[in-house]
């Protein structure tokens, strides 16, 4: 689907556990674009044991944001990669206003900009049941749930057979922070875009199926909605 030019991205919005991962990694597939998740190279840098990973390790343990500068520089690095000179799928970035202008700014530089924002609306009293039933592929980052998307076989990667794990930060305390910032640094962000006439709302509480059906037909057709958040 050609709805992203050079140097353009789609961004992936909304709070921890409303399905950005999942639906990503169908997305990126669908649009032909790198899907460029700033948890999972926050998380790579840590398994590295690199200087930025040891940076941000406590931020991330108690659920605070990583600062700015530290994310913008894995973001940058993995925008300069060959594969995403076409363009990519944002997920988990921008998370406050100050990373989105350094964004526009970059994207500016190189004759590209934001092409669409999608903001994933789930409400706040549905994402501990989604986090703490959260498991994880060490290998591939895909996500499942023990309920709500279990894998085919227990323990085991649908995708790449590998293992599947717990994310230290899923538990309820820890949540509990993650959404608070969420609330307070990142919707004046999903405002932002929603200013500037690219946002798009998805519902995104409803299976994951018709989130993804949704998904589909806002990037097929791409004329934004007035709405406000
Ligand atoms: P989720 O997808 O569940 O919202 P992420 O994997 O995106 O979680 O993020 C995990 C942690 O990594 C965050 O709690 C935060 O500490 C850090 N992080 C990820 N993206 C950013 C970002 N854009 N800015 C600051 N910190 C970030
Ligand atoms: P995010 O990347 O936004 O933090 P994930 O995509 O990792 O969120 O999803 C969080 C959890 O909720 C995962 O366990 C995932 O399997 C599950 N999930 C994702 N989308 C839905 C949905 N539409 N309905 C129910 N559970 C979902
Ligand atoms: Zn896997």
């Amino acid at each position: 689907m050609g709805l992203l030019q050079h140097d353009q991205v789609l961004l992936l919005l909304g709070a921890p556990g409303a399905g950005k991962g999942t639906q990503a990694r169908f997305l990126a597939e669908t649009l032909g674009v790198p899907h460029v998740a700033s948890g999972d190279l926050l998380r790579e840098h840590r398994e590295r044991g690199t200087a930025l990973g040891r940076a941000a390790q406590g931020y991330m343990d108690r659920g605070d944001l990583v600062p700015d500068d530290l994310v913008l520089d894995v973001i940058a690095d993995r925008l300069d990669q060959p594969d995403a000179t076409r363009g990519a799928l944002l997920d988990g970035f921008p998370r406050t206003v100050a990373q989105a202008q350094a964004l526009d700014a970059r994207l500016d530089q190189r004759g590209g900009g934001v092409r669409m924002a999608v903001y994933i609306d789930v409400p706040t009293e549905a994402l501990v049941d989604r986090l703490a039933g959260r498991w994880l592929c060490r290998g591939c980052q895909t996500s499942y749930h023990t309920e709500f998307n279990p894998p085919a076989v227990a323990n085991a990667c649908d995708v790449c057979g590998g293992e599947l794990y717990q994310r230290p930060d899923d538990k309820r305390e820890v949540v509990a922070n993650r959404v608070a910032v969420y609330l307070s640094d990142t919707l004046p962000v999903i405002d932002r875009y929603a200013s500037q006439g690219i946002l798009h709302c998805v519902d995104g509480n409803r299976s994951i199926d018709a989130v993804q059906e949704s998904l589909l037909e806002v990037v097929a057709d791409p004329e934004p909605e007035a709405i406000a958040v």
